[in-house]
């Protein structure tokens, strides 16, 4: 099968023919119809994250088709459309069993440490694969299983509640997720911080107040529109400690800063005016949870969650067009979110 496969960090990925992945018997093979291509694989390109055993083939946002299903797979069968969840767990640890599977010391992520869905076909365990209802389209079903996953799961862990206020730093293919999420949550108001003039925009059309951080200082901004209150929730999905730290500037008392963002950077809190005096608190934000998933496919499906606008180029499963989003991505470019059509 062809697959688009990281050969050494820093290199461009390369196109490979490779065979098509056996399954074991609780496993499935999966054609993929879609794959997103996300920032995290720039930086897995880069060298910035670990990936292997190389080469490797990437690909973590991926929905397709059961081709094949191993003998002991009672819940899937060939032609059913799946999503993955990209963890593959033991299922039998003590964080698998607490609902926490993301620290499963034996978890190993397909597109990083398992070959992933830039690929015509992937192999999993059958209970990472969930239904994708028919009506929600392979591209949104592969970018919910990542840029929209790790935001609902940012907003659980800064257990956001009806009618608070909400920051949302980074107006990306997370962001856009996080804005509508937060409103289907119940948020009163989504402040969106960026400094790409089509992203803002994109935010004001899905509902957030844009906040220009290239015209003017956020945390002014944000304490300026709130009558100097700060925001309840501020969601750093970035990577950037600058906007970390704006994050934490940013909030009310009482306020919750979710940081998804990832970098190997440190910022300063000043402890008594901005934690204590506050009762904020600074949430580390990792992956997300399969328990996750059915609620992202219930606000999809009610149409809470429209992704017709993130997913905003299609690319075929060519490494030379794969690359090219990737230098994209590398730059802050304009777009969105693509997605690999094999
Ligand atoms: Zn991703
Ligand atoms: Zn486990």
């Amino acid at each position: 099968m062809r697959a688009v496969r990281l050969v050494q960090p820093g290199q461009p990925l390369q196109a490979d023919n490779i065979d098509i992945p056996a399954i074991g018997s609780r496993d499935v093979l999966v054609r993929v119809r879609a794959a997103g291509i996300c920032h995290s694989d720039a930086h897995y390109r880069a060298g910035i994250s670990p990936v292997r055993p190389l080469p490797l083939t990437l690909g973590h946002e991926v929905a397709g088709v059961v081709e094949r299903a191993g003998p002991e797979v009672k819940r899937l069968k060939p032609g059913d459309r799946v999503c993955l969840h990209y963890m593959v767990t033991c299922g039998d640890c003590l964080y698998c069993n607490k609902g926490s599977e993301q620290f499963c010391a034996s978890g190993r992520m397909i597109g990083k440490y398992r070959d992933g869905g830039y690929a015509e076909f992937v192999s999993i365990p059958a209970r990472s694969a969930f239904l994708l209802p028919d009506a929600i389209p392979f591209e949104h079903g592969a970018v919910l299983m990542c840029s929209s996953a790790t935001s609902l799961h940012a907003l659980n862990r800064a257990r956001l509640s009806a009618g608070e206020t909400v920051a949302v730093f980074g107006a990306g293919g997370l962001g856009m997720s996080a804005i509508q999420l937060a409103y289907a949550l119940g948020a009163g108001r989504v402040f969106a911080v960026d400094r790409q003039p089509n992203k803002l925009a994109m935010a004001r059309e899905f509902g957030a107040v844009p906040i220009d951080a290239a015209a003017a200082d956020p945390v002014t901004e944000i304490r300026r529109l709130t009558n100097g209150r700060g925001v309840d929730v501020a969601l750093e999905l970035i990577g950037r400690t600058t906007t970390m730290r704006e994050a934490v500037q940013s909030l009310a008392v009482q306020g919750r800063a979710a940081i998804a963002g990832i970098t190997d950077g440190t910022f300063e809190i000043a402890p008594y005016e901005e934690l204590l005096n506050r009762e904020a608190e600074v949430i580390g934000v990792s992956d997300h949870l399969a328990q996750e998933i059915p609620q992202l496919f219930d606000l999809a499906l009610r149409g809470k969650l429209d992704l017709s606008r993130i997913v905003t180029q299609k690319v075929p499963l060519d490494a030379d067009a794969i690359n090219r989003v990737l230098d994209h991505l590398e730059s802050f470019g304009r777009d969105v979110r693509a997605v690999i059509a094999p």
